[in-house]
């Protein structure tokens, strides 16, 4: 297991304050991704040394694990495992290119919540991702056989037009959040730009819409 930092004071989630894992590396190189600094590390501390800094400072009640992608670091139901002893809910954010490991966390009752990141239509993938929707959409038919708590997160970056959102509102089966893209950091430089975040048109859009900004969630009628 590698991971790139450790932040235990992160968010709250049904009135549970998270800390959040970020694991080191990712295969993928979507042009949009604001992280290429985790996502090229091929270093970071220990499994070990991550548990050890979150028994440190015990006031979160659960554990986020971004990434980077976690779901290609092959010791992750062993760091789990280590988390759900400590009494922390896990949740675990991911691409969805690993179906086959997340049934392993599923099936070992090692994660709580999951979060599936769609990035575009599903025509798009290769164009946005450089690789095909196949996983994810297994990953998503997973979730659906599952009793725990699961929703789909698309950050709306310049490489998703209105279009593009309208399929995806056809083709997304879930609870769909949408936040905004973050401009400065992104690995394709030339997306560093401010981009339009047009509520109208996402409540306009034929689903039932929530947005994520600033932390806050709200649902789009
Ligand atoms: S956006 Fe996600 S899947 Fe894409 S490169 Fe970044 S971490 Fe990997």
């Amino acid at each position: 297991m590698r991971v790139y930092k450790v932040e235990v004071q992160g968010f709250e989630w049904n009135n549970i304050l998270f800390g959040k894992v970020y694991t080191s590396g990712c295969s993928w190189r979507c042009g949009y991704c604001f992280v290429p600094e985790i996502v090229k590390s091929k270093t970071g501390m220990s499994g070990k040394d991550a548990i050890s800094k979150i028994k440190m400072n015990r006031i979160v009640g659960g554990i986020c694990v971004t990434g980077g992608e976690p779901t290609e670091q092959k010791d992750l139901p062993i760091f789990l495992k280590e988390l759900k002893l400590l009494g922390l809910k896990v949740m675990i954010e991911t691409n969805g290119d690993h179906p086959d490991m997340l049934e392993k966390l599923i099936k070992r009752k090692l994660v709580d919540f999951v979060r599936i990141d769609v990035k575009a239509p599903w025509e798009k993938y290769p164009e946005v991702t450089g690789h095909g929707p196949h996983n994810v959409k297994r990953s998503i038919e997973l979730m659906k056989d599952w009793s725990g708590y699961w929703e789909i997160i698309t950050v709306w970056h310049p490489m998703i037009s209105k279009d593009d959102l309208i399929k995806m509102a056809n083709q997304i089966d879930g609870r769909w959040v949408i936040i905004p893209f973050e401009p400065g950091n992104c690995l394709d430089s030339s997306l560093n730009k401010t981009w339009e975040w047009d509520e109208d048109f996402l409540a306009g859009l034929k689903k039932d819409v929530w947005v994520r900004t600033k932390g806050y969630e709200r649902r789009l009628s």
